[in-house]
Parts: structure tokens; C-alpha cells; sequence
């Protein structure tokens, strides 16, 4: 069946960045606290209380959209955005909507293997609302969170699947970490997202859209959306008109809930905030984000598998976490073999690491021990059965690789007298296998090469081992 419709979704991302203080008053920002204690006449809305900008928030916001290729304000100022909720004492929010710090960006990314253009059509810094516990017949308000900031980013309608918006949040997630501005926790709700979804006959445009909020765990957004967008086709198979809401995510259920009908910008009464000045960055400012950049964790999966041949599986790993990848890097310039460092850490390394709760970057292996180690085994001074050994022994003690290596006697043996003796044990002591190797069957070969290592301690070069024992039962 050809598909008459298309659909359309831009999503709406808030992060809370991670400042020690809230966006407009000095009080701590921080999460967990008894409730009610991090707060102050500013973010209670007290008469006559001022707010001030906090430079760290004002900085990360810039850095994000830098980073997503936005233009950036050369002169910003914040709005009032007027509504009554319980969970907010001034009874606005003071966010921007005439003019956000940045616009007009875009990530060029790839979503479901191939590169598609996500445009940016805002990046806007503002704060959150404090929380409401409902417990029985009572509601309870904790204005700790009142006032930290919440840096919103809003997409162009250019991804059409819920697995083009999942993957895009998750793309998304990766970049605000290496960023260092948002620890991209969504079950916390340090990342939350919402979607503008609408669906139309091919060819005709935008539909009318509805909103849908509360997803949040990046494992419902893709359900959510197709979710929403079958629903809108089959209205539009009925002749039914779309109605213009807000729809909630019930995930129990399984299904987009109407919550309330959209309201539109004129709704907020937005004016500017007469209690903040515009902000200008100067270029020391600007200086200071550009210093903060970093390569794109996407950008630097293809970089890693240009330049140094890596599985994608690896560049994946390898370029999830900034630490990863710095050490990564590190041992590179230190003379790491670039495959064998990159196999090494999503295996032993890894496994070590989640066994001790500990990050490689915080361990005794340092990126030049690291280094050193891959040229061991890329060299063929050790084996990776010793390897594996060695790599532990990095964890636990305050050594060299060649050190330990030396200490242990674990120096592959690759001299070929030595190894000859040893499979002329070998050969003698196996006529069984020999006898079979000689009657064309060269299953035992594989056997033979073990009973070298066992004998050798582990030690001896098996490819070595494999030729010799080949040259002496004249097999090629
Ligand atoms: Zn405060
Ligand atoms: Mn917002």
C-alpha cells in the first residue's frame, strides 16, 4: 500500500543544568535536601526581592547552543511568562520568548543509519517550578527546586518516527554529557522531553498538531509517538478533524490522553522582564564557551573509525562517556596500538572497571601504561591469556606493564630454539594425536598448540608454536 500520510515531530527538550546555584538567586541547587530549605526572597517571589543572572547557567546555555550550531544572541533578554500555579510563588516564570540566546541551529546526525538535518529552532535558558506531593486529601509543596535552571531546546517538526525522535534524544543525551552542562538523567528528570506530533496527506505540509508530554524515559518516547501518530491517521482516514491539544502519555494504559486544549503564546501574556537587564556576551565570554566546546560524541565515532579502522560496535563504546574516549585518546598519543586499545577497553577493561565501580580514568591504569600494554600483546611479548592476567594486575598495583611482566616471568617465549624443545616434549608425549595428524586428519593440531602453552606456563607464542609443530610433522 503506497503511504498517503507523513508525519511530523519537533521535539521540546528542557535540561537542568548543572549549576551549584539556582539560574537567578544564590541559593544552592541541589536535589534531595529536606524540603523547603534551599530557598530565599528571590525564587519565593517576596515584594521587592531582585533577581540576578547566574554567569555559570548563562555560559552553559551558550555552550549548548554552540554546540548545536545555533546563532548566537548578541543581545538576549529574559520574559515573564505568565500563569498561576500553585507550584510557582512569583506566579510567572521568567523565561525568554522574544528573544532566545540561540536560534536557527541544527545537528546533522545519524538517524536510522543515515544522515538527516534535525534544524534548532530556539535554545532558551529559564526556570523550573518547585514540586507538588499529593498525599491523600493533601497536597504538599517543596520549593527547592523552585528557581534552578532549566535550559529548553526546541527542534524543527524534521523527524518523522518515534525511532527518529528516540534516537535523536539519545544522540541528544550523549552531547549535553560530554558537554558537562547536564548529567542527562531522565528517570530524575534532569532531562525531560516533549513532542509536537502532526500528520498530514503527503506533500500538504504540517498538520494540525497535538502536544504530548510526560515522556519520560527515552523507552516510552518511541511508543508515545507512534503511539499518537496512528491515532492521527486513522482520524484522518475517518474524516475526522484533529483537534488542537494537549495530550498526556499514559503509559500504563499505553495510550496519548487529551489533558487540555494547546494554549497558544498569547495565552502567557509574555512581556519582558523589567527585573533582569539583557545580556551581552562580550568576547571573553564568547572566548570561554568556544574553549569549552568539544568534539561531538557522533563526530567522533566517525573520526575514530576513519582514522583508525574501528568496528562501529567499538567507536560506540568507546565514545558514550567523555572519559572513556579521553582515555582512549591519551593512550593513543602515547603510542597505544588504536585497535587493540579500543577491543581491550569494551572487554577486560570494562569488565573490570563495572566490577569495582570505578571509572578507567580514576584507576591506577594510567593512558601510558595502557599504551604500553597494547604494544606488549600488538608486539607479541605476551600473550592475550596473559594479558588478561596483566590487565588485572594493572588495577591493583602501582606498576609498569613491563615491570610486572619481568616480575612474573609472563615474557612470551618467541625464541625458537626454547619453543622447539618444548614441542618435541610435547610430540613425544602425544603419539595418539601425531599419529592422526600423520594419517591426514588435522584436528589435533589445535590440541597440540594447548598442550605447548600448558607446558610453556602460558608463555609460549602460539602462532609460533603452531608453525613449529607443523615443520617437524612436515604439514603445511
Ligand atoms: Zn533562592
Ligand atoms: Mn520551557
Amino acid at each position: 500500500m503506497v503511504e498517503v500520510y507523513q508525519s511530523f515531530i519537533g521535539l521540546e527538550i528542557h535540561i537542568r543544568l548543572l549549576t551549584g546555584t539556582k539560574v537567578f538567586c544564590g541559593c544552592k541547587a541541589r536535589f534531595g535536601d529536606e524540603p523547603n530549605t534551599n530557598i530565599c526572597p528571590v525564587c519565593m517571589g517576596y515584594p521587592g526581592a531582585l533577581p540576578a543572572l547566574n554567569e555559570e547557567a548563562i555560559e552553559m546555555a551558550y555552550l549548548v547552543a554552540r554546540a548545536l550550531n545555533c546563532s548566537l544572541a548578541e543581545t538576549t533578554f529574559f520574559d515573564r511568562k505568565n500563569y498561576f500555579y500553585p507550584d510557582m510563588p512569583k506566579n510567572y516564570q521568567i523565561s525568554q520568548f522574544h528573544s532566545p540566546l540561540g536560534a536557527d541551529g541544527y545537528l546533522e546526525l545519524p538517524i536510522g543509519g543515515i544522515k538527516k538535518r534535525i534544524g534548532i529552532h530556539d535554545v532558551h535558558l529559564e526556570e523550573d517550578a518547585g514540586k507538588m506531593i499529593h498525599q491523600g486529601a493533601c497536597s504538599y509543596l517543596d520549593y527547592n527546586r523552585a528557581g534552578t535552571s532549566l535550559l529548553e531546546i526546541v527542534t524543527d517538526p524534521d523527524m518523522e518516527t518515534g525511532e527518529d525522535a528516540e534516537e535523536f534524544i539519545q544522540e541528544f543525551r550523549r552531547i549535553v554529557r560530554h558537554l558537562g552542562v547536564c548529567d542527562g538523567n531522565m528517570e530524575e528528570g534532569s532531562l525531560k522531553c516533549d513532542a509536537n506530533v502532526s500528520v498530514n496527506v503527503k506533500g500538504k505540509g504540517l498538520g494540525i498538531k497535538t502536544e504530548v508530554k510526560n515522556l519520560n524515559s527515552s523507552r516510552y518516547v518511541k511508543k508515545a509517538l507512534n503511539y499518537e501518530i496512528t491515532r492521527q491517521k486513522r482520524l484522518l482516514d475517518e474524516g475526522t478533524v484533529i483537534v488542537q491539544e494537549t495530550r498526556l502519555w499514559n503509559m500504563e494504559a499505553g495510550v496519548t490522553e487529551p489533558m487540555r486544549s494547546k494554549e497558544n503564546a498569547q495565552d502567557y501574556r509574555y512581556f519582558p522582564e523589567p527585573d533582569l537587564p539583557p545580556f551581552r556576551p562580550d568576547a571573553v565570554f564568547l572566548e570561554r564557551v568556544e574553549t569549552r566546546l568539544v568534539e561531538l560524541p557522533y563526530l567522533r565515532r566517525e573520526r575514530l573509525a576513519a582514522e583508525y579502522g574501528l568496528s562501529e560496535e567499538h567507536t560506540a563504546f568507546i565514545c558514550e562517556e567523555i572519559e572513556t574516549v579521553r582515555f582512549f585518546e591519551d593512550s593513543v598519543e602515547q603510542g597505544a596500538d588504536p585497535r587493540t586499545a579500543a577491543s581491550w577497553l569494551g572487554a577486560d577493561v570494562q569488565k573490570i572497571c563495572n566490577r569495582e565501580e570505578i571509572a578507567v580514568s580514576d584507576s591506577r591504569l594510567t593512558p601510558k601504561r595502557y599504551a604500553e600494554f597494547t604494544l606488549l600483546l600488538k608486539e607479541g611479548k605476551i600473550n592475550s591469556k596473559i594479558g588478561k592476567q596483566m590487565i588485572e594486575l594493572l588495577f591493583s598495583e602501582d606498576k609498569d606493564p613491563e615491570t610486572i611482566m619481568r616480575e612474573r616471568g609472563w615474557e612470551q617465549i618467541q625464541d625458537s630454539g626454547e619453543l622447539e624443545k618444548l614441542v618435541d616434549t610435547v610430540i613425544s608425549e602425544q603419539p595418539a594425536a601425531v599419529e592422526q595428524i600423520q594419517n591426514g586428519d588435522f584436528k589435533p593440531l589445535g590440541f597440540l598448540v594447548g598442550q605447548v602453552m600448558k607446558v610453556s606456563l602460558g608463555k609460549a607464542d602460539p602462532r609460533l608454536a603452531r608453525e613449529i609443530i607443523q615443520k617437524k610433522l612436515n604439514i603445511n
